[in-house]
């Protein structure tokens, strides 16, 4: 019996082919290094909770407010996400339905802005996120996005810039936070400058909300009008999204979610959610965050005493963004060499690119998965080993070195079982 027969009884029974698929993925992840920085091992129980039968049920409305009977068990589902959301975070509301990110900062545009006007993040090429009102984006076609960067010397964010662009384009809103800033974010300096400009302050941690529910980042709650935030990165929960505010922004945001934008909740994911927040709210989980850092920061220093350039120098969080122009490796070759040799990373532009977006030059990696299955920082050095003898590899193209790397990163990764998969 293969292992995903033996976890999955009835879809091996039902759909072998599909099953395979699965058995397959559950291979691949428990035999690679995942070094991409959004991505995280659930727990067994976060995976249980996001497959139950709260699936079948339709729950359009809120909790004592819904427009479908047969909510006793879901009313209490989705409350108890939303109290343990606002304990971990510290906020007066939550709302835990976006189903994703994505449609989570498009709820946030729907509360705060009207089409055509002004918003304000920082640019895709800089580290921030599509939503963030970028061109090829909804947020950046029905909204005019300007967009701030971060300074070429330091790599860190040009705070002169963001307060001189926000003073002169009066945005509605402005979003701070991205997808590769490997820096810690000065969540008070933009509550300042938004203040200044009038502009509601959205945090879109997606990436270090488990930073900041283990307090490994400094929360924004103080200096911000809203929190944005996916539920599967370092949170470690399943797929989805929440959005968090004082009071005062409440209405106006769970009106956006529905029924503005959004139908039924998913009410499967919606309970793996409460799931996460209550691990999350664990002393377990303290220690977790500040683990992910301590291996960030440990396999940064392993990195640049190997000669890579890390862009402002090195990290502050979970993730590091490496500029690979001086290995003269672009960051596509390096990703697939990577990938072959069982290290799962994602080519990425660095600021001020010379190469194309689908070509750039560098890679981004993080430690929150790693951490997951329990690597601490004295595997850095063996990780930032691999790293080099890969990229070195995928500049010379010796696939056997590769192969080899591969080998060696399954034995480790044996011994360090993934959460949630089949040992
Ligand atoms: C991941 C991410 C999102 C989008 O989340 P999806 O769930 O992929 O839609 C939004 N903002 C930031 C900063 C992110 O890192």
């Amino acid at each position: 019996m293969t292992a995903s027969q033996h976890q999955h009884p009835a879809l091996a029974a039902a759909d072998p082919e599909l099953a395979a698929l699965v058995g397959a993925e559950e291979r691949l992840q428990a035999e690679t290094l995942r070094l991409i920085p959004s991505e995280n091992y659930v727990s067994a129980a976060v995976l249980e909770a996001s497959g139950t039968v709260l699936q079948n049920k339709y729950s359009e409305g809120y909790p004592g407010r819904r427009y479908y009977e047969g909510q006793q068990n879901i009313d209490q589902v989705e409350t108890l996400a939303v109290e343990r959301a606002k304990a971990v975070f510290g906020v007066d509301h939550a709302n835990v339905q976006p189903y994703s990110g994505s449609p989570a900062n498009l709820a946030v545009y729907l509360a705060f802005a009207e089409p055509g006007d002004t918003v304000m993040g920082m640019a895709l090429p800089m580290g921030g996120h599509l939503t963030h009102g970028w061109g090829v984006s909804a947020t950046g076609k029905w909204f005019r996005g300007v967009q701030y960067g971060v300074r070429q010397d330091t790599g860190l964010i040009d705070f002169d810039q963001v307060r001189e662009l926000a003073l002169k384009e009066r945005p509605k809103v402005i979003f701070c936070g991205g997808t590769a800033l490997p820096r810690t974010i000065d969540f008070a300096a933009f509550g300042e400058i938004a203040r200044e400009s009038g502009a509601v302050l959205v945090a879109d941690v997606a990436h270090i909300a488990g930073l900041i529910a283990g307090g490994a980042h400094p929360s924004p709650v103080p200096h911000v009008d809203v929190i944005s935030t996916t539920t599967h990165k370092t949170l470690r929960g399943p797929r989805g999204a929440m959005l968090m505010s004082r009071e005062e922004h409440a209405k106006a945001l769970d009106k956006a979610v529905f029924p503005g934008l959004q139908g039924g909740p998913h009410n499967q994911t919606t309970a793996a959610i409460a799931v996460a927040l209550r691990e999350a709210s664990q002393p377990s989980f303290r220690d977790y965050a500040h683990a992910v850092v301590a291996n960030a920061k440990a396999l940064a220093e392993a990195l640049l005493a190997r000669g890579f350039d890390l862009v402002s120098g090195g990290t502050d969080n979970h993730l590091i963004l490496m500029d690979l122009t001086p290995k003269q490796v672009p960051g596509k070759i390096a990703a697939k060499a990577l990938d072959r040799a069982g290290i799962v990373v994602n080519y990425n532009t660095v600021p001020y690119d010379p190469r194309k977006p689908f070509d750039p030059s560098g890679i981004r990696i993080g430690t929150p998965s790693l951490t997951s299955r329990g690597l601490r920082t004295e595997h850095m050095a063996t990780v930032a080993d691999w790293i080099d003898r890969a990229v070195a590899a995928a500049g010379t193209g010796d696939e056997q070195a590769l192969t080899a790397i591969r080998a060696e990163v399954a034995d480790l990764m044996t011994a360090f079982p993934a959460p949630g998969l089949p040992v």
